[in-house]
């Protein structure tokens, strides 16, 4: 397989071979998986099953995450023991550093259970974190925050969304943080805020440069969140679920909240930047993890198929609308999976900047793909699928955001579209 080391392949001449919107480059992907990876990923499969499904019943019904916590530790203990923590985090941090490509193989294996990436210790929203803070944080910011983070010794949230203006177009952000001597002082009103109930820190974005052209208006800055000012106003319940901890989405309010100076992260006015660096992977991130919950729905729903008698001793699978939804899943979730697979590869290859296409045709995509293979799982369970019996109605509560979350579908259409006319308007002149 091709690695980075490798350098971005070369731009080819012939336009027919390559479509005009793709910049020339021809991306052929290669399908085997990396020799290192292989016992890895056979690992993690075996783990999954042994260790984190039978952990789940626990959760499902209550979605009470403080219930299952200290079991999930024990597991995290485990996960590192076998060298499998932290799989998309870079080596200096412990993690396994592997590519994109590489993370989506295992990223399917753990988003087979709604706990397999806490586990592994690649949730969101720390990986998205964990990538800023690599790279964009200071020193001290490091030492403080992404140490214990990357070792998932707490964890941290990510604060942009607010109920008063459109989270689409976050350019509108109303949060402010203005300077007072060494110090920014935080008012604003925040929601959506995953993962706030329980975490030691927020990165938070917030004006601090109102009268800056649009992209260069806010800023990105770590409030700790036992900081005077800092207020968790609820979970917020989203299809009757609260949830706690790590697994719910906070209201919050930040009122004259105030923060040292060199708790910005990057520069002022980076914060648009940094959310473009720290969406982009996390976007695929997403899709990756959306792939195993395919996988788990399908394999539910063929199990469900099977074993259900429905005519005497014939079972559901005898009848034709099953064989279809199995059929037409089977190749939604194949043509997905090689969505996903070319986006990542491609990222590898030359950079997100040059996949922006394929990372928005891959969200909007694999999110309604996964949708409906769990509406039709659900659906050949009966009554069963909408019970906390199977994962089933877990997914599709919890997963019905995922058209929404990181851009909803419509803008990334705009952006798919608007990218690829682009590129024919440009030819035309
Ligand atoms: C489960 C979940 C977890 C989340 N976690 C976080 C988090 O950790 N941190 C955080 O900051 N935020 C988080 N969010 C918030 C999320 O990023 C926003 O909900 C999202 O950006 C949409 O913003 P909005 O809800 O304000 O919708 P709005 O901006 O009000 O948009 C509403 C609808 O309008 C339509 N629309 C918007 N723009 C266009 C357009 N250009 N063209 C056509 N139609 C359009 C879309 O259908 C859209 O769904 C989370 C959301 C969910 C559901």
């Amino acid at each position: 397989m091709a690695r980075e080391s490798d350098g971005p392949l070369p731009k080819v001449s012939n336009p027919l071979s390559t479509p005009v919107w793709a910049g020339g480059y021809f991306l052929p992907m290669d399908f085997s998986i990396p020799e290192s990876l292989a016992p890895k990923l056979e690992a993690a499969r075996t783990f999954l099953r042994e260790e984190i499904i039978p952990v789940e019943p626990d959760m499902l019904g209550s979605s009470d995450f403080y219930a299952v916590e200290p079991k999930l530790n024990e597991l995290r203990v485990a996960v590192k023991a076998q060298g499998l923590w932290l799989p998309q985090g870079p080596t200096d941090v412990g993690g396994l550093g592997l590519s994109v490509l590489e993370h989506g193989l295992m990223s399917e294996v753990l988003g087979y259970s709604p706990l397999g990436h806490y586990v592994f210790g690649c949730q969101a929203p720390d990986a998205g974190n964990l990538e800023i803070l690599h790279q964009y944080g200071s020193k001290e910011q490091k030492e403080r925050w992404l140490g214990p983070l990357a070792s998932g010794e707490i964890r941290s949230c990510f604060s942009m969304t607010e109920p008063d203006t459109p989270g689409s177009n976050p350019t509108e952000l109303a949060c402010a943080a203005v300077k007072d001597g060494d110090d920014y002082v935080i008012n604003g009103h925040k929601w959506f805020t995953t993962g706030a109930d329980g975490a030691a820190f927020a990165i938070v974005m917030a004006v601090t440069n109102p009268e800056a052209p649009k992209h260069g208006r806010a800023s990105q800055i770590i409030v700790p969140t036992d900081t005077p000012g800092f207020e968790l106003v609820r979970n917020i319940p989203v299809m009757g679920h609260a949830g706690s901890g790590w697994a719910s989405h906070a209201e919050l309010r930040y009122e004259n909240c105030r923060v040292p100076h060199k708790n910005l992260l990057g520069g002022e006015g980076a914060g648009f930047l940094i959310a473009q660096e720290r969406l982009g992977p996390g976007r695929i991130h997403h899709c990756m993890r959306w792939l195993g919950i395919c996988e788990r729905a399908f394999d539910l729903m063929c199990q469900r198929a099977t074993s259900r008698k429905i005519d005497g001793d014939k079972p559901l699978a005898s009848k034709q609308t099953i064989r279809n939804w199995i059929a037409e899943s089977r190749a939604e979730i194949n043509a997905a999976r090689l969505a996903v697979l070319d986006a990542a590869w491609r990222i590898d290859r030359v950079g997100f900047a040059q996949a922006r296409v394929e990372i928005s045709l891959i969200k909007f995509h694999v999110a309604d793909v996964m949708m409906r293979v769990v509406d039709r799982a659900i659906q050949t369970h009966g009554a069963l699928g909408i019970t906390s019996d199977t994962v089933l109605s877990f997914f599709y509560v919890h997963e019905r955001g995922a058209r929404i979350y990181d851009g909803p579908d419509e803008v990334h259409k705009a952006s798919v579209a608007r990218r690829i006319l682009r590129a024919y308007e440009e030819k035309a002149t």
